[in-house]
């Protein structure tokens, strides 16, 4: 029998999940651990649903080793929802209702605009031309009297990716973690509310987690809607409507592929080398591929690169995405603001399969370098 060619996906989201997990779900769609019903049809008020709930938060709490005094919940509506959530929980923690924001990319820059509808927002440096590095944070213009300091740690259009964790002279930090949630370890305390869409790292779209200190519950504007308010939703463990049971069901199994797996330090160690494998080609192609991010703030996540010259050209770009398609390497393309090349190494990518990019990158440029 011929042999099905392996297919890779390098999509930034919803992005690839451990062929392990879906096989795991597989069985449980069909009849959940003997009960005669799938995991799609069980109450969310139910003693088992209760039970994957508290597997999923118990996994998260030790990956990320969360203190005691932060709570997790689990929240529909994506990172786009937390955009909205955020400033209307928060924006009131201060007298001034002001909030400062570090755009470094398009997802902290439409959390911004969004967020001005709430108060009054400070960028704390002048908008960049282009979005290819972290300003020097010497130089950014912060607001002691701001409620919080809100950025994005991966920017996943651009790639990139903040190596540090700012320090905001004791204001309230929040950070979009949706593109790099789970992919490195995180020292939590740092944060007053971390947030991420599950569907890069942690699993299937549905399900934004969370992790919010407890002293910031609380404080939500009158007009906050009820099932965005961090407090309605912590006091009722997420369950104060119903909740996105399936994908919060398929980040506890993620969660525990990450435990098996070694690991958060053990994700972080892969996405070094992986990311590594494909900026050595570009930075080693004489400008045939061309990265536009500075060294240090290019992510390990999403790899955005040109082809033929920093503007790329367009026409060998195309046939880079083409080629790749026939060798079953999906979902490369540029987001369509950036176009470009982007291949997201989210942690169910594997060496093997990064390396067969690497392989085809390297070939690429032998048959097409001018
Ligand atoms: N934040 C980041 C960093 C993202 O990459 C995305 C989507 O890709 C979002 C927020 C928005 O997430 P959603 O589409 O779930 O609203």
């Amino acid at each position: 029998m011929e042999k099905k060619k392996l297919t890779i996906n390098f999509g930034a989201g919803p992005a690839k999940i451990p062929p392990s997990v879906l096989l795991e779900a597989q069985n449980d769609l069909l009849d959940y651990k003997g009960l005669g019903i799938s995991v799609l049809e069980m109450s969310h008020r139910s003693s088992e649903f209760s039970k994957i709930l508290h597997t999923t938060e118990n996994l998260l709490c030790e990956l990320l080793n969360i203190p005691q005094n932060y709570k997790v919940i689990f929240l529909q509506g994506g990172g786009s929802g937390q955009f909205s959530a955020v400033p209307l929980n928060l924006i009131g923690l201060k007298k001034d209702h002001c909030a400062d924001y570090v755009v470094t990319g398009a997802w902290s820059g439409k959390a911004a605009k969004e967020a001005e509808k709430y108060g009054k927002i400070n960028t704390v440096f002048p908008k960049m031309d282009s979005y290819t590095k972290i300003p020097d944070v010497s130089n950014w213009n912060l607001n002691p009297d701001a409620s919080y300091v809100y950025y994005c740690s991966n920017e996943t259009v651009h790639g990139v990716e903040f190596n540090f964790i700012p320090d905001t002279k004791g204001t309230t930090l929040v950070c979009d973690m949706s593109s790099n949630f789970l992919s490195r370890p995180v020292d939590v305390s740092k944060f007053g509310l971390l947030f991420a869409g599950a569907q890069k790292n942690a699993g299937c779209a549905g399900v934004t987690v969370v992790i919010v200190r407890e002293d910031l519950l609380g404080y939500a504007a009158k007009e906050c809607p009820i099932i965005l308010d961090y407090k309605v939703q912590a006091g009722m463990n997420s369950l104060y409507n119903t909740p996105p049971c399936f994908s919060i069901y398929i980040m506890g199994l993620v969660c525990e592929w990450i435990k098996n797996n070694g690991g958060l330090e053990a994700m972080e160690k892969l996405s070094i080398t992986k990311s590594k494998l494909l900026y050595d080609i570009i930075d080693e192609s004489n400008g045939f591929y061309v990265c536009p991010v500075e060294s240090q703030s290019r992510s390990r996540m999403n790899i955005f690169f040109r082809i033929g010259s920093i503007n790329g050209d367009e026409e060998l770009e195309k046939k880079f995405l083409d080629e790749a398609a026939k060798r079953s390497m999906l979902s490369l393309k540029g987001h369509r603001s950036v176009g470009g090349i982007r291949a997201s190494l989210y942690n169910a990518v594997t060496v093997e399969e990064t390396k067969a990019l690497a392989e085809y990158m390297i070939e690429f440029m032998k048959v097409h370098r001018k």
